[in-house]
């Protein structure tokens, strides 16, 4: 009463025989993920961003390393969010319904994708693998979206938060989504696909990443082999596999397949046709097909089978070879991932978002058989390797020393431990410096390392 009183003094007062029942509603009360849905449903948009809460959308808190969502979810609402999903109540004033209280904020994130998906009839494509999934994710949607209206992962959103999030924009119209699936650890893609829960599933490829986190080799294969796990317990599931690749079709066993690869006999086949500097190939379906001609804007004979899947897809879901041409053609990649840059001074391969043994031996044999006067080769450390990292930079640069580059400059504590004779610079910065005195002209300048390098900060000097 004495509470009641505070908030409603007009009515308690001189009312001597009424007894006040005064019940403080903090919104303790745990939200289902079919009531969350609807409030869902209710939103402009899903954001996770404090700093970005469009009008009407709803807020979710979120926990890292170093903050806590919840703490900005009264930031969230003042500046646009309709509601705020937290996990910890005491972050919520009394009586304010805005407040959805929920036991684990990533989990709800993560359930409520699941339950958006299974809403919708959208055809969801789970793309994962060692190298290539952004390439061959934008290359498929680009070939989709000539003849569907298909929604795709943006940019490398690919995690526990991304895929959820990218599931969360999904909408009735969409016919197809294509979602890109990463993982560092074992049992991370078998999490998202039981979010994503695809109908297809393509791995791009198995390779040597991340050893860290998946512990080895087997590791990898286990972990990018749980979108096959899924698949093979779904109904009318397929997988599109680049048949070429002998760790995939071990692995791709009680699955409906549809394979692509240079064999003439297959679903797609194809081959390189020119690769100097930019990739070129032939394809046709199955052996009666009319074979057709691609020019693509894409560096590295690596995308080749990112090309080919991409054409896979597009024609499985009967898309004509024109348009697949045609989206193949028109694609130029993005984000230092095999951009080709020519500058007043140099030619530039800019391959600096990432690199792991399997990635840097690819882009290092592409360069090799690169016809070019001049060759630069400028290598970051590939991170995350573990226990084998002083080993796998050694194979690099042993197989650097078989090749007749111009020059070479490695950065990096990982490069600077093997046996070599090149230069060696501890980061970018230094090899900044060096190239105030000196640096390559008229040359053709392969660039590639992790991102965490940094060498993509060297693109503007050279
Ligand atoms: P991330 O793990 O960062 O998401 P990703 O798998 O999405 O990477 P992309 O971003 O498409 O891969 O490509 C990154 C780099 O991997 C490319 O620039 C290229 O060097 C290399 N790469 C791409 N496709 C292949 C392939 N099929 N085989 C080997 N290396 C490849
Ligand atoms: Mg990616």
């Amino acid at each position: 009463p004495a509470l009641f009183a505070r908030f409603h003094p007009q009515k308690s007062s001189g009312k001597k025989n009424i007894v006040y029942i005064c019940c403080v509603f903090k919104h303790t009360v745990k939200m289902e993920t079919s009531v969350l849905y609807s409030i869902f449903l209710q939103c402009s948009s899903v954001t996770t961003d404090s700093r970005n809460c469009p009008a009407g959308s709803l807020f979710i808190a979120l926990k890292g390393d170093s903050f806590n969502g919840n703490a900005f979810a009264a930031q969230a609402l003042a500046t646009g969010s309709a509601y705020a999903v937290i996990d910890e109540p005491e972050f919520a004033p009394a009586n304010d319904p805005r407040y959805l209280v929920v036991d684990n904020c990533l989990h709800a994130l993560q359930q409520l994708a699941n339950y958006h998906r299974k809403q919708l009839q959208t055809q969801v494509i789970g793309i994962t693998g060692t190298n290539g999934k952004t390439t061959t994710k934008e290359l498929i949607a680009a070939v989709l979206s000539t003849t569907y209206n298909v929604h795709y992962t943006k940019g490398n959103l690919n995690n526990h938060i991304g895929v959820p999030l990218t599931l969360l924009q999904l909408k009735p119209e969409h016919e197809i989504a294509v979602i890109e699936m990463g993982a560092n650890h074992p049992g991370e893609i078998e999490a998202l696909v039981h979010i994503a829960e695809p109908d297809y599933g393509i791995i791009t490829n198995v390779g040597k990443a991340h050893l860290e986190g998946f512990g080895s080799f087997e590791g990898v294969i286990k972990t990018k082999g749980e979108l096959y796990d899924f698949l093979r317990e779904k109904e009318n599931s397929v997988v599109f596999i680049h048949h070429d690749n002998p760790y995939l079709k071990k692995m791709a066993t009680n699955l409906q397949l549809i394979p692509y690869g240079e064999e003439a006999d297959l679903f797609v086949n194809g081959h390189v046709t020119d690769n100097s500097p930019y990739l070129c190939f032939e394809w046709k379906k199955g052996t009666d097909g009319e074979m057709q001609q691609v020019r693509t804007q894409l560096i590295g004979e690596y995308n080749f089978p990112n090309a080919l899947a991409a054409v896979t897809i597009g024609t499985f879901f009967d898309v004509l070879p024109q348009r697949i041409n045609e989206a193949l053609s028109d694609y130029t990649p993005q984000n230092n991932r095999s951009q080709l840059k020519q500058t007043a001074h140099n030619t530039l391969i800019i391959d600096a978002y990432n690199a792991n043994p399997t990635s840097m031996m690819a882009a290092l044999e592409n360069f090799r058989n690169m016809k070019a006067d001049c060759k630069v080769l400028l290598l970051g450390d590939m991170l995350e390797l573990g226990a084998d990292s002083l080993k796998e930079h050694q194979k690099i640069v042993d197989f650097i020393d078989g090749c007749s580059f111009h020059s070479v400059i490695l950065v990096g504590q990982q490069f600077a431990a093997t046996r070599n004779n090149y230069a060696c610079y501890p980061t970018a910065a230094d090899v900044m410096e060096a190239f105030q005195k000196e640096k390559p002209q008229g040359c053709t300048v392969l660039i590639k390392g992790s991102n965490g390098t940094k060498l993509s900060t060297l693109v503007d000097a050279l």
